[in-house]
């Protein structure tokens, strides 16, 4: 499982690429996008997804 970014409410901040502890956000033309293979939804390093907490738009969403 993972999360995924939408991209009609992404901003492009940036937040939550920093976030990340796996490294999963990247940017993709002007839009971040979401590596399904390296998400892990944070279990085991954090009590909540990091990209979700850092969004200020509510851009991140389950998959
Ligand atoms: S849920 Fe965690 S591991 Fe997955 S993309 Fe967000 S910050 Fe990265
Ligand atoms: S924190 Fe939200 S608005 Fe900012 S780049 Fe990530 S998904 Fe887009």
């Amino acid at each position: 499982m993972a999360y995924m970014i939408k991209a009609e409410d992404c901003t492009g901040c940036g937040s939550c690429e920093f976030e990340c502890p796996n490294r999963a956000v990247r940017m993709k033309g002007d839009i971040y996008v979401i590596n399904p293979d390296k998400c892990t939804e944070c279990v085991g390093k954090f009590d909540a997804p990091q990209c979700v907490a850092a969004c200020p738009n509510d851009a991140v969403v389950h998959a």
